[in-house]
């Protein structure tokens, strides 16, 4: 016998019952069938005999003891029996199962309370949008122009900002989210946007709601984007940075759709290659000369992926090389590039139309324009250059930092940077330089 049992009914008929339904042969087999058992008393069916035996009687089964609390595993029914694997108890699966519960219903308190701290944080954030680089200004004009009046009146996720450029929707947002433009609002976010690792909070960029920080003086309203739109732009390295990661999103997005065209998908790895392919190339080409070369070397993988031996992720593969390779023909021939119109389906975005109401430049614009025109030695430049050092050489001798500041300043220029970048350098590691006087 491998199964015991307790009856609880006093009656003789009862115990025999019980008795019968589990009664079983030397091989473990049931003597009798279930239904031999009927009828019992007024019981006709089976499944009102087996709940009737549960109300009376309790049994286990002896074969297995749970590995938690060596209890018997208490079966219900023969199937109960037959399908029996023992390891561990209904009761201790069901204990384990309302632990769980309860420790995630604390994580979920503790998670909400940790938000409520951040929704108040990010809700009396203030920044000074005067200190804002002139790149970060733009963006910032491009993103209200895409989402207005959403961007002033209540908050946005990251699928509502997809007007701002053809691709790279989340590195421009980023990019505003960096530099304290940009903060979240739990109560607003996507589910599963936060979760709660070790007493700290992390979250999906993709999932939380953006809102937008207002200014210290001017909040955020209509008078802000006034201020903003009024600014004169003088940085103009980067703005020029700014450009290109505009520009490579232009054409990432063309190759995007050309690829998925002819069935051929780029992993993450060679989408940067890509991009830093593009992105010395748009120092000299136009965005749409570089959607022809796009077409071109797409249509030739596409047409190698047909061939024995290649398959379309191999075939994809080869883009990054191919472009270089056939830019750099290019070059060698001093053939001129062929230039594509804007697809229709792919519209500049308002980042886009930013550049061409502020600097005229477009799809159509040589690279080796832009460069000339966002070149330091532009005059522009040169008067801000100016005045940025003046200023700031003030500030190091008024805090009493001229030496280190020298010896910083030649430290930059030996490992190969520009005067500018020599000095944007110092500001980082010196904030105070920029100050105010
Ligand atoms: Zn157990």
């Amino acid at each position: 016998m491998t199964i015991g049992f307790e009856v609880y009914s006093d009656k003789e008929i009862d115990r025999a019952l019980v008795s019968r339904y589990w009664a079983q042969d030397e091989e473990g087999k049931f003597v009798e069938k279930v239904s031999e058992l009927l009828p019992f008393e007024g019981i006709k069916n089976i499944s009102q005999l087996v709940s009737y035996i549960n109300e009376i009687s309790k049994a286990w089964d002896e074969r297995f003891q749970c590995s938690r609390c060596e209890e018997y595993q208490v079966i219900r029914s023969r199937s109960d029996y037959l399908s029996s694997k023992g390891i561990v108890c209904r009761s201790c699966i069901q204990k384990e199962k309302e632990d769980n519960e309860e420790r995630r219903r604390k994580e979920v308190e503790r998670l909400n309370e940790k938000l409520d701290e951040i929704t108040e944080k990010n809700s009396s954030l203030r920044l000074n949008y005067t200190n804002l680089k002139d790149d970060e200004v733009l963006l910032l004009l491009a993103l209200s122009k895409s989402i207005n009046p959403r961007l002033t009146s209540s908050t946005f996720k990251l699928s509502n900002s997809t007007g701002i450029a053809p691709a790279d929707t989340l590195f421009f947002i980023k990019k505003l989210y960096d530099c304290g433009v940009l903060t979240h609002y739990p109560p607003h976010a996507l589910e599963g946007a936060y979760i709660l690792e070790d007493e700290s909070i992390s979250f999906y960029l993709s999932r939380v709601a953006f809102m937008l920080v207002p200014d210290v003086s001017l909040g955020r309203g209509e008078a802000l984007f006034e201020m903003l739109r009024m600014r004169e732009h003088k940085q103009l390295s980067r703005i020029l940075q700014l450009w290109l990661d505009y520009a490579v999103s232009d054409c990432m997005a063309y190759l995007f759709s050309e690829c998925s065209l002819h069935g051929l998908e780029t992993d993450a790895e060679d989408d940067l290659k890509i991009k830093s392919i593009l992105r010395t190339a748009l120092e000299t080409w136009s965005i749409a000369q570089l959607w022809s070369v796009i077409w071109k070397v797409v249509r030739d993988a596409a047409s190698l992926s047909t061939r024995v031996y290649y398959s379309k992720a191999k075939a994809a593969a080869t883009l990054p090389g191919k472009i270089k390779r056939y830019l750099e023909q290019q070059v060698k021939e001093g053939t001129t590039l062929k230039s594509w119109e804007r697809p229709n389906h792919q519209p500049a975005g308002t980042l886009g139309d930013i550049f061409y109401e502020y600097f005229g430049i477009d799809e159509q614009t040589l690279g080796l324009e832009v460069m000339e025109m966002f070149s330091e030695s532009n005059e522009e430049e040169a008067e801000w250059f100016e005045e940025s050092v003046s200023h700031i050489m003030e500030r190091a001798l008024f805090l009493g930092l001229g030496a280190r500041f020298l010896i910083d300043f030649a430290e930059h220029i030996r490992s190969g940077k520009s005067v500018v970048e020599a000095l944007a350098s110092l500001v980082e590691s010196y904030p105070e330089l920029d100050d105010a006087t």
